[in-house]
Parts: structure tokens; sequence; C-alpha cells
């Protein structure tokens, strides 16, 4: 239902959400979230009292959401909020509509949100919500009110200075409209800053819709660089052709990337000597599905376990979490492995990974685009000033460029991969907001 994406008002069957390759089987997503954490601390000077801080949400909140259906009837679905951390700020994180979510899922998506602000050096703590819901199997009407009614059952504990939502899986700019609109009748005054992903006209941000993919594709560009490769000779293959993973394959095509292999939930297609992104884009747009536009004819059906073992140079997991995990990573080929999803890669398939010499960019940076360009979507609603495309381009690709060689220096420095430098990063300035005084007081205790 992303109203940039073309899966606008289809209706899908339940088994189209079906994880894949066995999702979660490598473990309770949060505990395996948190293994990151205590990997970062053996790098770093760090309280334990810090560190009991983080090993635990700041607030969960478990809401029934009541919904008087089209045809009169009452269903009641399940939803949750979680503020992970205010250390840094509010919290900050989007809500997701999936039939897959639990608790579990929406504590480490709000974990790594905090992370992944710290990363970025965006002033926020992390935050996530989510509900059980297949929302595709939702009339329009029936949706709104079901984001309507979660908003009234989460307004306590949201607000523009204490935790700020923004869309996650299948939400978008519409499900964000009606949600700030909701909080703004319970105000009694217009909240635009409480939400992020609005549209334009209600105080969203230029260049907000393809924020994630465009911040993905500036690591790459930071990348292409150090590494002096040529797009041309470097084959990319994208699982999830939603927000995230349609507009990384968009900017990649356009500067020469060969992107061979696409999919979604429901269809897949691998051509080695690339696809026309721009066609496929077309394609979805006008039949909401991802169907073969007229120059590709000639490309073949892959499923998705398929794409990710494909022998690419880039691979891009756009879609949802646990999919690269001990059983499929030791066949992964891509020599560098972009996490626009947040967390596909588990902490097991982390390790084969590593000592593959796969690069792994991980999540907390790849993915980072978004939650950035929502920040400057807040500042522009506080300010009442707004900025010109090029303004917040200009800004996302500094802010993504240092913090890309931020990371780069601390794996270096540490002797660790890119994710273990990238928490490293995030941990010391997170530790630093939580104890602001810690070194010192050290220093002046003589301890
Ligand atoms: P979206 O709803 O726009 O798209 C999701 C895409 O994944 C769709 O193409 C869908 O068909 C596909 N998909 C769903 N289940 C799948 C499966 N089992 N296998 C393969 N494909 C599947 O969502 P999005 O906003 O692009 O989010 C995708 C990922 O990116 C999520 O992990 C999300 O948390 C992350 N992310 C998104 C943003 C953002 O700003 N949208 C920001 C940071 C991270």
């Amino acid at each position: 239902m992303k109203n940039d994406v073309a899966d606008a008002g289809k209706r899908v069957r339940p088994s189209d959400f079906a994880p894949q390759n066995g999702a979660a089987n490598d473990g309770d997503i949060f505990t395996d979230a948190i293994r990151r954490l205590d990997a970062a601390a053996r790098h770093l000077d760090v309280d334990a009292e810090v560190l009991d801080q983080l090993r635990i949400p700041k607030s969960v909140l478990q809401v029934a959401i009541p919904v008087r259906m089209d045809d009169g009837s009452l269903r009641v679905f399940q939803g949750y909020r979680v503020r992970y951390s205010d250390a840094r700020g509010p919290g900050k994180g989007g809500i997701r509509y999936h039939p897959q979510v639990s608790l579990s899922e929406v504590k480490a998506l709000a974990f790594w949100m905090a992370f992944k602000c710290a990363v970025v050096g965006i002033p926020y703590g992390g935050g996530k919500g989510g509900i059980i819901v297949d929302p595709r199997l939702l009339s329009l009407t029936e949706l709104e009110r079901l984001s309507r009614g979660f908003i009234r059952q989460i307004a306590p504990v949201l607000g523009p200075d204490v935790d700020v939502p923004a869309p996650d899986v299948y939400t978008n700019s519409t499900t964000m409209a009606w949600m700030m609109d909701e909080f703004s009748i319970i105000s009694g005054r217009k909240e635009l800053a409480v939400i992020t992903g609005k549209p334009l006209e209600l105080g969203g941000s230029l260049g907000r819709d393809d924020a994630t993919g465009r911040g993905g594709y500036y690591c790459i560009k930071e990348m292409e660089a150090a590494e002096g490769w040529n797009p041309r000779d470097i084959s990319v293959a994208v699982q999830g052709f939603g927000n995230a993973g349609q507009h990384a394959a968009r900017l990649l095509h356009a500067d020469g990337y060969k992107v061979v292999a696409v999919s979604d939930s429901r269809d897949g297609w691998y051509k080695p000597n690339g696809l026309d992104i721009p066609a496929v884009i077309a394609a979805k747009v006008r039949t909401g599905r991802l169907v073969l536009p007229e120059p590709d004819a000639d490309a073949q059906p892959i499923t998705n376990e398929a794409l990710l073992e494909l022998p690419v140079h880039l691979l891009a997991p756009s879609a949802l979490e646990n999919q690269i995990t001990g059983k499929n990573a030791a066949r992964i080929q891509a020599k560098v492995i972009l996490e626009l999803a947040n967390g596909p890669t588990t902490s097991e398939a982390d390790a084969i990974l590593q000592k593959r010499g796969i690069t792994v960019v991980p999540d907390i940076l790849a993915n980072a685009g978004g939650v950035t360009v929502s920040y400057f979507e807040w500042t522009q609603n506080r300010a009442g000033f707004y900025w010109s495309l090029d303004e917040v381009h200009g800004r996302l690709r500094a802010i993504m460029a240092r913090s890309y060689h931020e990371v780069a220096d601390t794996a270096k420095e540490k002797g660790t991969d890119l994710r273990t430098g990238a928490y490293v990063l995030a941990l010391k300035r997170i530790a630093e907001a939580l104890q602001p005084e810690g070194p010192h007081r050290r220093e002046a205790s003589g301890k």
C-alpha cells in the first residue's frame, strides 16, 4: 500500500507474508540484536551500568485496537510502541503493519533505531511500533480506522519531544497523515512534528520518499571511490522492491551499475546482462506487480532464496529481517552486502560472512538515510521553514559520507568488521549521553 510503490490497493494472500529462509531460526530476534551491543562493548571502556541501561527498552506499550470493519463486525488488533532510549533525544522510529509483527521484533527494531541515530549523529533515541495485521486484506477505510485507533491508544507516549514515529513496512505517507491528524485532534492543535514521512502538503520534506535507498547509494558511492570501482563492472541483486530497494536500484542503475536481479514477496527476476530498472519500476507502478517489462522479456524467474545466493558483486537485502542466516551464509557469493532492510543478517551469519571476507555495510549505517531525512522533516516542521530538494540531498550526502568514513575508521582502528565499528561508534556516543560525567568522574576520583 505504499503511496510511492505500486503495491497500492492490492490484496495479497496471507501466504505472501511467509517468512523466507526459516526466518528467526537463529533464535529470538531481540536477543540476537543485543549480541551486537556486547560485541561492541568488548572494544570500549564502558561502565557496566551504562550497558545495563541499554539491555532493556525504556518503555513498552502493548495495546488492543478495536476496529469497526466495513461489514459491521468488530475486530480487535494488537499493536506495540517501544521507546528504546531517550539518552540522546526523543524516541524515533517507524510503524510497521505486518502479520508477523511481534514484541521481540519491535524491541529489536527500536534497539537498532537507537544505534542508527547515534551512528549518523542525529539527536534521537530509538523507537519502533507495529500492528499485527495483513494490511492489504483491509479496505482503505478500515486501514484509516485502524491507524487512527492505534494513535488514540499510544498518544500518551508520543509527542515531538517524546517519541516521533515514521513509516516502515506496509505503512506510507497516507498512514502518517491519518496519524498526525488524529494526534492533532487529541492535542487540540496542529502537531506536524509528531510524525515524519508525511505528504508534502502536510509538512512532509522533499526528498523523504527515496531517502533510505539514496542513503545506501551514497554509502556505495564512498566505497566506489575508495575501491576504484567502475560501476559497469559491478553487478547488483536487490531483494525487496519497496521503498528502500526500489530507489537504491534506480539510483545505482542510473550510475551504470548492472542490476541483474530484483524480487518482492511474490515475484523475482534474474537477467545476467542487467535489467532495465526504470522500465521495471514503470511496470510495477502500472500493474502493482513485479512483472517483466518489454525490454526484459528474456529474464528468468528467480526465488528470493536463490537471489540471495547469486554470483553478484553487490547484494542489497531490502525486505525483512533474518534473510541471511547460519543456514545460507556459506553460500552467499556477493563480495559486498548493503543492508537496506533492518536486521537482514543474523549474528550467526555475520561470523560466517566475516570469515569468508564478505564486507557488510550494516543496516544501522546503510539504511540511515530514511531517519536522517525524517530528522530534516522534524527540523523543518519545528522551524516552519522548508528546504529545497538540493539542500536535502546535499545535507543527506554530507551526513552519509561522514558517517561511512567514521564507521570505516572505527572498524580499522579496532580491527573489526564494519558492523562492530558502527556499534562501537554509536555505543560511545550513547554512553557519553547517558553518563556525561563518566570519564571525567573517573579522572576526578582517580579511579
Ligand atoms: P515496503 O513496504 O515499501 O517494501 C517492502 C518490500 O519487501 C515489498 O516490495 C515487498 O513485496 C517485499 N517483501 C515483503 N516480504 C518479503 C519477503 N518475504 N521476501 C522478499 N520480499 C519481500 O517497505 P520498506 O519501507 O522498503 O522497508 C523494507 C525494509 O527497509 C524493512 O526492513 C524496513 O525496516 C527497512 N527500512 C525502511 C526505511 C524506510 O524509510 N522506508 C528506513 C529504514 C529501513
